[in-house]
């Protein structure tokens, strides 16, 4: 029996217009779970406008920010209460390990505290400005309606990160979820209802990316695009955006070093590597998909890291003694496929995995077994290019200049790990990876206090953080003038 969902427009669950569904797959069985409203121009016209309404008439415009901040507490309450099922549907759809999503699930709330925290400091400044009889301020204002795009691998945590700085700067949204991954973000809007948000504030418009999610893009009511994805389709938007003069933020993709020194903890490396390329099925945008080892230290390494993937327990993502689920999606499992032909034929040398996994638990979803390739070269595209899947390349290099070459010898920009025990070292690399997030002895770690995105190809703007929320601000100069006689020449500039 598979569940049916409906758009959620102004406050309200609805029908598609065109009265359309398509399939959602779970990706550990194969089969198809729900089904979700193919959202047409019509139905993304309603939702901005519903959007826009909010925006200017009603209880939301006129919402203290205070008032504002609390409706976003009460919203990270009800996400913590809910916290189990909302990760339950996120495996369903994703197939990622429920151990993974409930963490992040239970974390999500923090987003909406903290922001909910910040909405009601927003502040402008008074400037001393040079001309005596004016006064000079800047107020801070909502930019205006938010579309805001995800990606299928964390649903519901790109809606924290990019929903309440929108939120606690006085936005409204749509959101344009996945088409593989969208059941969660509807579920949740049922939350926002709770939580006592007024209708429109809140919008969501399911359906394909080149139809549904365009159609949000080039909407001239859109004031803003927030957006996660591939490297492709972030330029595509941007393009489309451009048209309109819209804002735009982009979140994109990774090929990210994990750097590895001769003075490591080996162990504590080799730990962080597998969490960099094998966590999530290597279906993370700060995947730490290269390896580069120093030479001197290189085959120790590697071998560490065939003993761990070697003992990775592939399967059903909702039990807990599980590390590698599936993949998400049909298309990326080929395109997974495809790069470890392409490696092979590069002349990389796989020491681990490199094949679909198969097994009495594991034929009905798509699985690939975690993957290495040694002597791999910075300029194969298995080095080059984002695979989004658990495969890593391992290239040496010699010394700390030539780390940093290799490392920064990318189209991507978004994260970077550093392994050593020499603090100068440490510190020199941080300065000189072209990163927007580095990691030293450690990876992987997010909060939603620091800043999160990426340089070059990985996208523009952060998320999380408090510089975050300006991503969703206008500044406005006010000049109120306090002299009482009319300026000596109106033909002059002031
Ligand atoms: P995608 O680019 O295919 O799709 C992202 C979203 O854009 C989806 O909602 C999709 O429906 C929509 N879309 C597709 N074509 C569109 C178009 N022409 N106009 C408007 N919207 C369109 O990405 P994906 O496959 O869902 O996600 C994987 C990618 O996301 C990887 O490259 C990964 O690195 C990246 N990612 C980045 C971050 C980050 O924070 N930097 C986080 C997660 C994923």
């Amino acid at each position: 029996m598979t569940q049916t969902y409906q758009l959620f427009i102004d406050g309200q669950y609805c029908d598609p217009a065109g009265g359309e569904w398509f399939d959602t797959i779970n990706p550990y069985t194969g089969e198809t779970w729900a089904q979700i409203p193919r959202g047409g121009a019509d139905d993304v016209d309603r939702a901005v406008k519903a959007a826009k309404r909010a925006l200017e008439n009603g209880p939301w415009a006129t919402m203290s920010a205070s008032a504002r901040g609390k409706l976003m507490r009460r919203l990270g309450d009800l996400v913590a209460a809910n916290a189990e099922w909302l990760a339950e549907t996120e495996v369903r759809d994703n197939g990622k390990l429920l151990a993974e999503m409930a963490g992040q699930v239970r974390y999500h709330p923090e987003w909406w505290y903290y922001f909910g925290g910040l909405a009601d400091k927003i502040e402008g400044s008074v400037i001393p400005v040079d001309k005596p009889d004016l006064l000079t301020y800047t107020t801070q204002e909502p930019v205006g309606v938010v579309a805001a795009l995800t990606a299928w691998n964390s649903p519901l945590l790109f809606i924290a990160w990019k929903c309440a700085p929108a939120i606690a700067a006085g936005c409204t949204v749509v959101i344009k979820p996945s088409e593989y991954t969208s059941a969660s973000t509807l579920e949740f809007m049922e939350l926002t209802k709770q939580a006592g948000f007024p209708d429109g504030v809140f919008n969501v418009v399911t359906g394909f990316g080149a139809e549904t999610g365009a159609r949000l893009v080039e909407h001239p009511d859109v004031a803003k695009i927030t957006f996660t994805g591939s490297d492709t389709t972030g330029r595509a938007v941007y393009q489309s955006a451009a048209k309109g003069l819209k804002r735009v933020s982009l979140e994109l993709g990774g090929k990210s070093p994990n750097i590895v020194f001769d003075d490591a903890d080996l162990d504590a490396a080799a730990a962080g590597v597998v969490s960099g390329i094998f966590a999530a099925t290597g279906q993370t945008c700060i995947a730490g998909s290269r390896l580069l080892v120093q030479n001197s230290i290189r085959d120790r390494l590697v071998d560490k890291l065939v003993a761990m993937g070697r003992t990775a327990v592939i399967g059903n993502p909702m039990l807990p003694d599980v590390n590698i689920g599936p993949v998400t999606t049909p298309p990326q499992y080929k395109k997974i496929m495809d790069y470890i032909d392409v490696a092979r034929a590069e002349g990389a040398r796989c020491v681990l995995g490199g094949q679909r996994a198969c097994g009495p638990d594991l034929d009905r979803g798509l699985f690939v077994e975690p993957t290495i390739f040694v002597d791999v070269t910075n300029d194969m595209r298995i080095a080059q290019e984002e695979v989004f899947g658990p495969v890593l390349s391992v290239i040496g290099f010699d010394d700390e200049a030539d780390a940093v070459r290799i490392g920064n010898d990318v189209i991507y920009g978004l994260a970077a790990g550093v392994w050593t025990r020499d603090i100068g070292r440490a510190v020199r690399m941080t300065k000189a990876l072209k990163a927007g997030m580095v990691w030293v002895n450690t990876y992987r770690a997010v909060s939603y206090m620091v800043p999160f995105g990426g340089i070059k190809s990985s996208g523009l703007g952060r998320e999380s953080g408090l510089q975050a929320i300006d991503e969703f601000l206008e500044t406005k100069s006010v000049w109120i003038s306090t002299s009482d006689t009319p300026p000596a020449n109106p033909f002059i500039q002031r």
